[in-house]
């Protein structure tokens, strides 16, 4: 990614934000329909009209040729999963980020739901997996390195005997989806450019259950694990901050619905 670095200004991260609140509200309509019986086919038309519905744009539409609003991973899928018809199943988990276009910034947030009763292991992944978001978004404070954020989640998620998915990366987020810097889910700390006041960045954790070895399906999109175990990602949009980051997106939402729901 040869990508420029932009820094905003405290007017674009209010235009952030508003982009990444209605990601984190699409997901809490994504969070009130989940359920074994429905495809991510629909969950993709909800999240749609929904956003449109807001006067914004389901950015990921048409992004490179993305056929759809959503990318929903299935199971062993980890990421940029394209929605089909099929029915989730109890015991199934699927990760859906979205990404919002609206008044020319992006807000970028994904969230893995778990339909119904899970294995053990698999809720332990989604929870720890989340976890090693959270690791990352404390150490995106001003003076602390890229490499700080990776070796935070990479250390997390490691201490499980998780793999942490190398191949795919976080990244800057502005008037373009992918901005730089690349915020990789592994590294070693104070290594990698330092940051700084008005850098807003998407933090997101893949990680797998088992090896952290990841291939791409034929369908030219689809990341899933090379040895099929199920794989969990969380992202957040976030603004660099002096004594602490500052949380863009929000579960908040998704997670007074599936509380409601339980
Ligand atoms: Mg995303
Ligand atoms: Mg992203």
């Amino acid at each position: 990614m040869s990508k420029k670095l932009i820094l905003k200004t405290a007017e674009e991260i209010e235009e952030i934000r508003k982009s990444s609140l209605l990601v984190g509200k699409t997901l809490a309509e994504i969070a009130k329909l989940i359920r074994p019986g429905i495809s991510t086919l629909e969950l993709d038309k909800v999240a749609h009209d929904f956003i449109k519905d807001h006067g914004a744009f389901p950015g990921f539409l048409g992004y490179h040729g993305f056929p759809n609003s959503i990318c929903a991973s299935v199971n062993h899928a980890v990421v940029h999963g394209l929605p089909t018809s099929n029915a989730l199943k109890e015991g199934d988990i699927v990760s859906v980020d979205i990404g919002v276009l609206w008044n020319g910034y992006w807000g970028d947030s994904a969230y893995t739901f778990g339909i119904g009763e899970l294995k053990e292991e698999v809720e332990k992944l989604l929870e720890e997996t989340k976890a090693s978001l959270y690791k990352g978004i404390e150490q995106a404070v001003v003076g602390r390195r890229i490499g700080d954020i990776g070796f935070a989640v990479q250390s997390h998620a490691e201490s499980f005997n998780y793999g942490v998915v190398r191949e795919l990366v976080g990244h800057g987020v502005g008037k373009n989806l992918h901005e730089a810097p690349e915020v990789p889910n592994y590294g070693r700390r104070g290594q990698g450019i330092a940051l700084t006041e008005g850098m807003v960045l998407a933090i997101e954790p893949m990680i797998n259950l088992g090896t952290k070895n990841v291939r791409q399906l034929k369908d030219g999109w689809t990341i899933e694990t090379h040895d099929g175990k199920p794989s969990a990602h969380f992202e957040h949009t976030i603004a660099v901050g002096k004594n602490k980051a500052e949380v863009l997106s929000s579960f908040k939402e998704i997670e007074a619905v599936l509380s409601a729901k339980n």
